[in-house]
C-alpha cells in the first residue's frame, strides 16, 4: 500500500492512451479518492464494454463456433492442494532482491547488474518470493485454513476434465475454455494494466492424443495469432517467438509467445504451451483419482496431451486500445487543419457502435433521437450526446471509436430521414428512420 503509485512515462503512444482512457472513461485508477491502489484498475463505462467485446470474441471464436470445444467458470477458491500437486506452492515464485540505498524493490531476473539501475546502490542477495495471495477460509486464521486465489484459471480447468468428459461426452480432440480473475503478488507490477497483481485470463486447454500433440500445437499458434489480426491488431505490431530451451518448464515440450510492440518493446500478449501429460499426472498421484481417457476404437486408457493457449483478457484489451490510436490531420470548419483523434477499433470490438445527436436542443427532434435511441440500443449500445456543436460531437466519438453518428437535424421533420456519418471515411450517407435498425444489423455483421 506503501508503494510509489507514480509511473515513469510509458512512451510512445501508450502515454496518450493512458491520459484518454481516463478522461474518456475506459480505465481509472482503483481507489482514486483515497490516493489509489498500486496495480490495480478499474474499467468505466467504456471500459467495461471494450473489455467485454474482447473476450465476446475470444469466446465466439473458441467456443461458440466449434464443436470441439466448451466452456466452464471455476471457483477462484480452490482446494489447498490442488496447488501442491500443480507445484504452484514449492515454484511459483520470483528472485527477490531490494536496494539497500533508495529500497526499491526489483524482480532479479529483470536486472542483469551487481547494482541498482536506480541509484547504483548495493542490492541484497536475491530472495525467492511466492506469488501466490493467501487468504483464510472460515473464522480461524490458522495454517490449516489457508487457501489460495488462483494464480491462473488453468488448474479448474484441469481439475474438472474428467466431470466436463464425461457429463458432455466429449470424444479426443476437445478443448475447455475458461475466461476468468486470477491474482499474482507481482514483484513489480506496471506498465499500466499490462502487469497488474489482478488480472482476467482466458485460457484453452486443449486435449488430444499424445502423438496428435504437435499437430495441435501448431494449430492453436496459428489460429491465436490469426485472432489478434483478425480483430484489428496490425500484422506487423505482432510477432511470435518461441521459447528457449532453458526458458522452457522441464515438462513442456514447446512454448510459443504471442508478443505486441508495446513501447517499452515487445512483450507477452499471450503463451501456447505443449504441456504433454504432466497437469493430469499430477492430479491423478495427488488425488488418487483415475483421470484417464477411455479411447473406445482403440480400447486403450491413458492420459491425453494437453495444448494450452493462454492469453491476457487486460493485456489484450490494452493492445487493441494502443493498436487503435491515431492522430489525423483534417480540415476544420475554418479551412484550418485540426488533429483528430481517432480510436479505429474493429466493428465488434468497438464500445459504442451507433451515437445519435440531435442537430439542435429542439423538443421535436429529441423525441425523434429517443424513439431512435430505443430501437437501435436493443441491437447494439448506443450513446447520446446533445451538448456542443456538430463538429465537438463527431470529434467525441471519434476519440471513443464510434462507429456511426446519427445525426437528426430539420430536414428529418420532412423527410423522416438522418444522416449517417461514417468514423473511418467521414463520409456521410442520407437514411429513412425506418429502415435505420435494419441497416445498423446489417453493417455490423
Ligand atoms: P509474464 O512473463 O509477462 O509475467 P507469464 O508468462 O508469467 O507472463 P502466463 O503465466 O503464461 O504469463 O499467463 C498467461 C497470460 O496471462 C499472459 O500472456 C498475460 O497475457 C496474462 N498475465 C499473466 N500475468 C499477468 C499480470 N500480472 N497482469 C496482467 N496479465 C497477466
Amino acid at each position: 500500500m506503501a508503494e510509489n503509485k507514480a509511473e515513469k512515462p510509458l512512451g510512445g503512444v501508450m502515454d496518450k492512451v493512458v491520459s484518454l482512457a481516463k478522461r474518456r472513461g475506459f480505465i481509472f485508477q482503483s481507489s482514486e479518492i483515497y490516493g489509489g491502489l498500486n496495480s490495480c484498475w478499474d474499467y468505466g463505462p467504456l471500459g467495461v464494454l471494450l473489455k467485454n467485446n474482447v473476450k465476446k470474441a475470444w469466446w465466439f471464436e473458441n467456443v461458440q463456433t466449434r464443436l470441439d470445444m466448451c466452456g466452464l467458470d471455476a471457483a477462484i477458491l480452490m482446494h489447498p492442494q490442488v496447488w501442491q500437486a500443480s507445484g504452484h506452492v514449492n515454484c511459483f515464485q520470483d528472485p527477490m532482491v531490494d536496494c539497500k540505498v533508495c529500497h526499491k524493490r526489483f524482480r532479479g531476473d529483470d536486472i542483469n547488474s551487481t547494482v541498482c539501475p536506480e541509484c547504483g546502490g548495493e542490492l541484497t542477495e536475491a530472495r525467492q518470493f511466492n506469488l501466490m495471495f493467501k487468504t483464510f477460509m472460515g473464522p480461524v486464521e490458522d495454517a490449516s485454513a489457508v487457501v489460495y486465489m488462483r494464480p491462473e484459471t488453468a488448474q479448474g480447468i484441469f481439475v474438472n476434465f474428467k466431470n466436463v468428459a464425461t457429463s458432455m461426452r466429449k470424444k479426443l480432440p476437445f478443448g475447455i475454455a475458461q475466461i476468468g480473475k486470477s491474482f499474482r503478488n507481482e514483484i513489480t507490477p506496471g506498465k499500466f494494466t499490462f502487469r497488474t497483481r489482478e488480472f482476467e485470463q482466458m485460457e484453452i486447454e486443449y486435449f488430444c492424443r499424445p502423438e496428435e500433440a504437435e499437430k495441435h500445437f501448431d494449430y492453436w499458434v496459428e489460429s491465436r495469432f490469426a485472432w489478434y489480426i483478425k480483430h484489428g491488431i496490425k500484422k506487423e505490431n505482432l510477432r511470435l517467438r518461441a521459447h528457449e530451451k532453458d526458458e522452457l518448464a522441464h515438462y513442456a515440450k514447446a512454448c510459443k509467445d504471442i508478443e505486441y510492440a508495446f513501447p517499452w518493446g515487445w512483450s507477452e500478449l499471450e503463451g501456447i504451451a505443449s504441456r504433454g501429460d504432466y497437469d493430469l499426472t499430477c492430479h491423478q498421484n495427488s488425488s488418487k483419482e483415475n483421470l484417464q481417457y477411455f479411447d473406445e476404437e482403440k480400447n486403450e486408457h491413458f492420459l491425453p496431451h494437453v495444448i494450452e493457449p493462454s492469453a491476457g483478457a487486460d493485456r489484450a484489451t490494452l493492445a487493441f486500445l494502443a493498436d487503435a490510436y491515431d492522430e489525423e490531420e483534417v480540415p476544420n470548419d475554418k479551412g484550418k487543419k485540426d488533429v483528430r483523434v481517432v480510436l479505429h477499433f474493429a466493428k465488434e470490438i468497438a464500445p459504442i457502435k451507433v451515437a445519435v445527436l440531435p442537430l439542435s436542443k429542439k423538443q421535436n427532434l429529441m423525441d425523434i433521437c429517443e424513439k431512435i435511441y430505443a430501437d437501435v440500443s436493443k441491437i447494439c449500445s448506443c450513446d447520446y450526446d446533445d451538448r456542443g456543436s456538430i463538429g465537438k460531437r463527431y470529434r467525441r466519438q471519434d476519440e471513443v471509436g464510434t462507429l456511426y453518428c446519427v445525426t437528426v437535424d430539420f430536414e428529418t421533420l420532412n423527410d423522416n430521414a438522418v444522416t449517417i456519418r461514417y468514423r473511418d471515411s467521414m463520409k456521410q450517407d442520407r437514411i429513412s428512420i425506418d429502415k435505420l435498425p435494419t441497416w445498423v444489423s446489417e453493417n455490423l455483421k
